[in-house]
C-alpha cells in the first residue's frame, strides 16, 4: 500500500510515534508533536517529502532514535527533485529561528524541502492542518510568523520574503491591497 491509500493510517502512526518514549532533551522538545506529525504524514503517503524528510539519512536516523525510539512507522518511498532556491530558503528560516532548540535546524531543512511541492505548504509537509504549520512557524521561526501579520499563504509568504531579500520584485502591484492577485496570496489554504 502506498500514496493516498495509506492516508487512513495517519492517526494510528501518529499515536504510535507519540507513545514512543523519547530520550533525554527530545522528551521536552516542543517540536516533538510536530515532528511526529511530519513523520506520520510522510509515512501515510501525504505531502511531498522524501523518506528522510529532507534531512538526509543520518539526521533522519538520529531523529527517529532520539525522539521516537522503537517506533516502526515505515517511510513512503518516493524521490523528489532538488530546487535551486533550497539553500536560500533554509537560510531565511535559520536567520529567523527561535534559538531555543537544536531541532529548529531540522525544521528549517524540512520546510525548505517541502517548498518543492505543488500544493499548499502544510499539505506538502504532510501535516494535518494549516494550523499545525502556523504552530510550527511560531515555535521555530517566530519572527517570520509575526511578520506574516496578514495571514498570507505560507509558501507565498516565504517566497515573498526570500525575493525581497534578494531585491527581486515580481509582484504586479505596489501593495497587496490593490493587487489583482490578492486571492492567490491570501485567503483559505485548503
Ligand atoms: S497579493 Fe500581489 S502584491 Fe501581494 S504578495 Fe501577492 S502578488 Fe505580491
Amino acid at each position: 500500500m502506498n500514496g493516498p491509500d495509506r492516508l487512513p493510517l495517519r492517526p494510528l502512526l501518529l499515536a504510535d510515534l507519540l507513545a514512543s518514549p523519547a530520550i533525554g532533551p527530545a522528551a521536552f522538545d516542543p517540536n516533538r508533536p510536530l515532528l511526529a506529525s511530519l513523520i506520520a504524514g510522510q509515512a501515510s503517503g501525504g505531502g511531498c517529502l522524501p523518506p528522510h524528510l529532507g534531512l538526509g539519512p543520518a539526521a533522519y536516523r538520529y531523529l527517529r532514535e532520539a525522539y521516537f525510539p522503537g517506533c516502526t512507522a515505515t517511510p513512503t518511498a518516493r524521490e523528489i527533485e532538488s530546487i535551486p532556491e533550497w539553500d536560500d530558503l533554509q537560510k531565511l528560516l535559520l536567520d529567523h529561528r527561535a534559538r531555543k532548540s537544536p531541532s529548529e535546524l531540522l525544521m528549517a531543512n524540512v520546510v525548505a524541502t517541502a517548498c518543492i511541492g505543488r500544493d499548499h505548504l502544510w499539505q506538502d509537509l504532510g501535516l494535518a492542518s494549516r494550523e499545525e504549520l502556523s504552530q510550527l512557524m511560531w515555535v521555530n521561526f517566530p519572527e517570520l510568523a509575526r511578520a506574516n501579520s496578514g495571514d498570507m499563504k505560507w509558501k507565498k509568504f516565504l517566497y515573498r520574503q526570500f525575493c525581497s531579500r534578494e531585491g527581486i520584485y515580481v509582484c504586479p502591484a505596489p501593495s497587496c491591497g490593490v493587487c489583482k492577485d490578492y486571492a492567490k496570496c491570501f485567503g483559505p489554504e485548503n
